[in-house]
């Protein structure tokens, strides 16, 4: 049985809450259920407009989607919410720039996961034993580490890290990338936004899941530790647990 919790708290620094969830562990069109986590970036009121719009965008696409493979059916969300803000932010001025990273997923017969990334929120799935990140970030932090300019540990505080290379609305065609992950029982997921990881250590992350509460409890407590760390930025957090007890 599936049990899941989302929230968003604006952190301690920030005047807007861009970040924006969603959650169903109902089916929505030919998807099972669908989870979205997606962090909005531009000036005003644009950052929120565009992650609101974009999450809303990709609800609407998958429940009108005749298109049975669930990748399908998200990679097309995906392109319809980037065509979609590009569109908005040319009838704008004031949202002109926007963007929004997404990671989108999708748990299948309690076994795999379909995943979709643009930008630098992350999914990860997390056991007793390891907390794996199994989206890559968009990030120009990624790329020095993976070109083994940075250590992974300087990327946390570089300060270049807020730079993404890839979001929807920033140019007119969207490149997701996509993952399929087989779970095991006893594994959680992990959607959130960068306002999460930037706060807290993977340790300290894994620790607070490694609890006995339950998921609305351990949500919070993320949200809680990543605030008295300074909270510098608003944080999304989806937990998903696909193997919970009724
Ligand atoms: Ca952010």
């Amino acid at each position: 049985m599936l049990k899941t919790f989302s929230i968003t708290d604006i952190g301690k620094r920030r005047k807007l809450n861009q970040d924006y969830v969603f959650a169903s562990e109902k089916p929505l069109g030919n998807l099972p259920n669908i989870f979205i986590v997606a962090d909005g970036m531009g000036g005003h009121n644009a950052g929120d407009y565009a992650s609101k719009y974009a999450v809303e965008t990709i609800k609407e696409e998958i429940a009108g989607s005749f298109e049975k493979s669930p990748v399908k059916i998200l990679k097309k969300a995906i392109e319809a919410a980037n065509s979609h803000i590009r569109e908005k932010a040319m009838e704008k001025e004031d949202l002109r720039g926007m963007g929004t990273t997404v990671v989108a997923a999708t748990c299948l017969k309690d076994k795999y996961l379909e995943v979709a990334n643009v930008g630098d929120s992350r999914l990860y799935v997390v056991s007793d034993s390891k907390m794996e990140q199994i989206t890559r970030d968009h990030s120009l932090v990624e790329e020095m580490v993976r070109r083994g300019g940075i250590a992974k540990e300087a990327a946390r505080n570089h300060p270049d890290r807020n730079i993404i290379t890839r979001a929807i609305g920033a140019e007119d065609n969207v490149n997701a990338d996509f993952f399929h992950v087989e779970l095991e029982p006893g594994d959680m997921v992990l959607m959130c936004s960068d306002g999460l990881t930037n706060m807290l250590e993977d340790e300290e992350i894994h620790m607070i899941l490694s609890s006995q509460e339950n998921v609305e409890v351990k949500a919070e407590e993320l949200i809680k530790a990543a605030n008295n760390n300074g909270g510098r930025d608003n944080i999304a957090v989806i937990l998903i647990e696909p193997f919970a007890e009724p």
